[in-house]
C-alpha cells in the first residue's frame, strides 16, 4: 500500500458533475489500495473572478486582503469534493492550508512553503480518510493566510507529496501529458513518455505553461516522481517526470517553446571602459528588473553597444532607469523592439552533442526566419525572432528535431495563451 498525492486543477472541478468525476478518480486510487491525499484548485475561473472583483473595489488592493480573498476559492472546492466523495460512500475530510500546517514565509501573494507539519494529516489518513487539501494557500508562523502565486496548487501538491514521502504525485489536467510543444501550433506533436525535471524546468522558463515551475523545482529537490495526466482519460499514464539520471535519452531535443512576453532594448555608443556593463545592469537590478538575453558588441568607432531583453511588464520601469544611465554614461540611443519572440529548444540529450545549434539555425534559415539574438545554456538554445515568425519557427523546429507523431493531440478545455 502506497501514498499517492493527486492534484486537480480548476477546469477539472468547474461544476458539480465534474466534481463527481474527480471523486471517482480519487476513489479509484483508494480502491487500488493506496492512501490518497487530493489537492484541488478553485472551481473554474474563480480566482480570476475574485481578482476582478477586488480591482472593482480598488485599483490597489492590499496584498494581505488579496490573500484572504483568493484563498476562499479553494475552500469552496475542497468542501464540495469531500462531500462528493462521502456521497459515494467513502470517508473524506477537507483541510485548508492552515489545518494541514502548510507553513510559508511572510510574503503575501507569492509565498514559498518552508515546512509542512504532517502529524494531523497522518492521523486523519490513518483513520481511513481520503484527505482533500486546499491548494495554493498556506499560513505564516504568525497565523496569517498566504497564497503561493498563480498556479500554485501544483506546488502545494508536490510539497505535500515530499513531506509525506509519497510514492507519486499525479497532476491531473486538461491535456494528456507533456507535449513537445503547444498542440495548438503543432496538432500532431509528440507526447513525452518521460521527461527530466531539468528539461521540464527549462521548458517552463522559456514559456511552456504546463506546470508551476516551483512545483518542478520542489519535485527535483525531494526526488518526487511526478506524473502529468489526463483527468478525462484515467487509464492513460500521461508523462512521468523524473531525475535525468534515471532516464534513457534517445533524442537531443525534448521540447520547443516560445515566449512572446519580452521586449528587446539596445543601448548604443556606450564607452568601452571597465564598469559600463556593471553600471547598466546594476541599475536595472537595483530596480528589481531581470534581464534575460544579452549581447555586447564593439562598434568600429571604439564604442560598445549592448542589446538585451526584459519582460514586457518591466518596460516602463526599465525606460526610466535607462534614461538616467544614458545621461550618466553619455551613451547614444535607447532603441526599443517590441515585435519579438524567444523561441527555444530544450533537451538533456544535447549535452556533448555538437551540431544541434547549427541544425536549429539552418532550420530557421530554410524557413526564411531571421535570428536577432542567440543565447545558450547546457540544455537549451534560444533564438530571438520576429514575433510573427514564432509559430512557423516552432513548426519548423518540431519537424527538424523529429517531435511530430502520426496522431493528433487530444486537447480539451482552456490552454493558456501562446
Ligand atoms: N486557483 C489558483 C489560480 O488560479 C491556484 C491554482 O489554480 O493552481 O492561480
Ligand atoms: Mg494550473
Amino acid at each position: 500500500m502506497g501514498v499517492i498525492v493527486q492534484k486537480f486543477g480548476g477546469t477539472s472541478v468547474a461544476d458539480p458533475q465534474k466534481i463527481h468525476n474527480v471523486a471517482k478518480a480519487v476513489i479509484r486510487e483508494k480502491e487500488n489500495g493506496n492512501d490518497v491525499v487530493v489537492v484541488v484548485s478553485a472551481m473554474g475561473h474563480t480566482t480570476d473572478h475574485l481578482i476582478k472583483l477586488a480591482k472593482e473595489v480598488t485599483s490597489q488592493p492590499d496584498s494581505r486582503e488579496m490573500d484572504m480573498l483568493l484563498s476562499t476559492g479553494e475552500q469552496v472546492s475542497i468542501a464540495l469534493l469531500a462531500m462528493a466523495i462521502q456521497a459515494q460512500g467513502y470517508k473524506a475530510v477537507s483541510m485548508n492550508g492552515q489545518q494541514v500546517g502548510i507553513v510559508t514565509e511572510c510574503i503575501h501573494s507569492r509565498a514559498r512553503i518552508v515546512d509542512i507539519k504532517t502529524e494531523k494529516l497522518q492521523k486523519k489518513i490513518s483513520e481511513g480518510n481520503i484527505i482533500v487539501v486546499a491548494g495554493f494557500q498556506g499560513v505564516t508562523p504568525d497565523g496569517e493566510i498566504t497564497t503561493l502565486g498563480r498556479g500554485g496548487s501544483d506546488t502545494s501538491a508536490v510539497a505535500i507529496a515530499a513531506a509525506l514521502k509519497a510514492d507519486r504525485c499525479d497532476i491531473y489536467t486538461d491535456v494528456e501529458g507533456v507535449y513537445a510543444t503547444d498542440p495548438r501550433i503543432v496538432p500532431n506533436v509528440q507526447k513525452a513518455e518521460t521527461i527530466s525535471y531539468e528539461e521540464m524546468l527549462e521548458l517552463a522558463r522559456v514559456g511552456a505553461n504546463v506546470l508551476h515551475p516551483r512545483s518542478v523545482e520542489t519535485a527535483k529537490q525531494f526526488n518526487v516522481p511526478l506524473r502529468v495526466r489526463s483527468s478525462f482519460k484515467l487509464d492513460n499514464l500521461g508523462t512521468l517526470i523524473i531525475g535525468v539520471d534515471n532516464m534513457e535519452i534517445y533524442k537531443p531535443v525534448a521540447g520547443v517553446a516560445a515566449d512572446s512576453s519580452q521586449i528587446r532594448i539596445l543601448l548604443s555608443e556606450l564607452p568601452d571602459i571597465p564598469g559600463t556593463a556593471a553600471k547598466v545592469f546594476g541599475s536595472l537590478a537595483k530596480n528589481n528588473i531581470s534581464v534575460d538575453m544579452i549581447i555586447q558588441s564593439l562598434a568600429s568607432n571604439g564604442t560598445n553597444s549592448i542589446a538585451f531583453t526584459i519582460d514586457a511588464d518591466d518596460f516602463d520601469g526599465a525606460l526610466k532607469v535607462l534614461d538616467e544611465v544614458k545621461a550618466e554614461l553619455k551613451a547614444g540611443e535607447v532603441l526599443i523592439d517590441k515585435d519579438i519572440a524567444k523561441v527555444s529548444i530544450v533537451g538533456a540529450g544535447m549535452v556533448d552533442r555538437p551540431g544541434i545549434a547549427a541544425d536549429m539555425f539552418r532550420s530557421l534559415a530554410d524557413n526564411n526566419i531571421n535570428i536577432k539574438m542567440i543565447s545558450t545554456s547546457e540544455i537549451k538554445i534560444s533564438c530571438l525572432v520576429e514575433k510573427e515568425n514564432a509559430k512557423n519557427a516552432i513548426k519548423a523546429l518540431c519537424k527538424e528535431f523529429e517531435l511530430e507523431s502520426t496522431e493528433s493531440a487530444d486537447v480539451k478545455g482552456d490552454l493558456p495563451d501562446v
